[in-house]
């Protein structure tokens, strides 16, 4: 097998982290599958040395990956939902938007985002491949979604309905897109001229910096840099002319791109500073991207040691959250229930599951009043914040929180 760059096709010859193998992470185990095998596939990123593009090799086609089955549902994150009304607003303002826009968003999931447009009587259309988390958008917020992938064929098919959009927003959707030139070559087509479109996407800088290898998954094809991302809209005639730092998922890029030729929209001193951030943080060094696999072993015997320790000391320790990211760090860890006895998850699609690989039960978060136990490990640890926040009662009994990433650290 001779792989080669999903955007260049440059040959992929260089790792960047190789997690072993681990199962779909988001492909949670119903009880009545408990006694059925479940596939494993190799976890194994590589950057390309010719764009810099880090990505997963191809091993699986996305229709099985997102199926309707697929458990996440946005609008059960507060403070993503929070992030989302925020971003309404400003780009309501900024843009103008009234009752003659349209604001598209791709991944449209159940809704979470684009409601707040709604509300403020701005006319919005989802385009969503998930076709229960479309339903709900609808039958809870009356949010109209296209049951599709985007591509460039969605986008013509828009296109020749008249629909085209002054604001098109993509949250954390461009790294889970497998033929990432197709998903961009949409952009064109579907964005109005004048019009601008936002991408938010987990920065490539922060993943390396963080230590956030568990941010890698199966259904996350790309990781992306500021540098790549640009390189990647001007080669489909659209210029990102604009950048900003965002806390979400441990550092993500909030980018601005119109059309090329949008005299509108010059390029603003955001982008150069960001292109030399990266250079100066070593983005296009390939010893960089070579001893990131060091990091992650030394993380990975960080949580290995304390959780051996907890156990030698009859501590108990609990999970709370069940996201992607959590599997692949169990999965890599090799962590099973002898070392975290459950998960809790406040979603009624995760609860009553198990975790993939590892058949960590997922409970309701009440289990953890019940259980009491002596740690509580996040998982979610972009979300830290506002667990040990909602969770801060379980200090009452002792219990510490503990974040895995970058490192173990233990919050008493
Ligand atoms: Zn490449």
């Amino acid at each position: 097998m001779n792989p080669t760059c999903r955007f260049c096709n440059a040959p992929l010859e260089v790792s960047f982290a190789d997690l072993g193998m681990s199962p779909i992470s988001n492909d949670y185990v119903a009880p009545e599958h408990y006694a059925a095998m479940e596939p494993f596939y190799p976890l194994h990123a590589y950057v390309c040395g010719n764009c810099w593009l880090v990505q997963l090799v191809d091993f699986e086609k996305a229709e099985n990956m997102f199926s309707d089955e697929y458990a996440y549902f946005s609008s059960y994150s507060q403070s993503w939902l929070a992030h989302a009304e925020r971003y309404a607003s400003k780009m309501i303002a900024a843009e103008a938007l009234d009752a003659n826009s349209l604001v598209i968003e791709v991944a449209s999931n159940d809704g979470y985002l684009l409601q707040y447009f709604k509300q403020a009587g701005v006319p919005v259309l989802g385009i969503e491949p998930t076709a229960n988390t479309a339903k709900v958008a609808f039958d809870e917020r009356g949010v109209e979604s296209e049951v599709a992938f985007f591509g460039r064929a969605t986008a013509e098919r828009l296109r020749d309905r008249g629909i085209q959009a002054d604001v098109m927003a993509a949250n954390n959707v461009l790294a889970h897109v497998p033929d990432i030139n197709d998903f961009i070559a949409g952009y064109p087509i579907l964005l109005k001229q004048g019009g601008v479109a936002n991408i938010e996407f987990p920065h490539l800088m922060r993943l390396i910096e963080q230590r956030q290898f568990d941010t890698i998954y199966h259904e996350h094809f790309s990781y992306l840099s500021f540098t790549v991302v640009r390189r990647m809209f001007a080669d489909h005639g659209m210029r990102v002319y604009d950048v900003e730092e965002l806390p979400t998922h441990g550092g993500s890029l909030r980018v601005y791109i119109a059309h090329q030729n949008d005299t509108t929209r010059p390029d603003t001193a955001a982008v150069a500073a960001m292109l030399e951030a990266e250079r100066a943080a070593g983005l296009s060094d390939l010893a960089t991207y070579q001893r990131f696999s060091d990091a992650v072993v030394d993380t990975k015997l960080a949580l290995l040691e304390f959780l051996v320790a907890a156990k030698r000391e009859g501590k108990t320790v609990a999970a709370y959250g069940a996201p992607a990211k959590g599997n692949t760090l169990l999965n890599y860890c090799g962590v099973k229930t002898d070392l975290v006895a459950f998960t809790v998850d406040r979603s009624p699609h995760k609860a009553g599951k198990f975790l993939p690989g590892t058949r960590i039960p997922i409970y309701s978060p009440d289990r953890i009043d019940s259980e009491k136990p002596d740690y509580l490990l996040i998982l979610p640890w972009n979300l830290k914040d506002e667990i040990m926040a909602q969770m801060a009662h379980v200090r009452e009994w002792g219990c510490a929180f503990v974040t895995p990433i970058p490192t173990v650290q233990i919050h008493p």
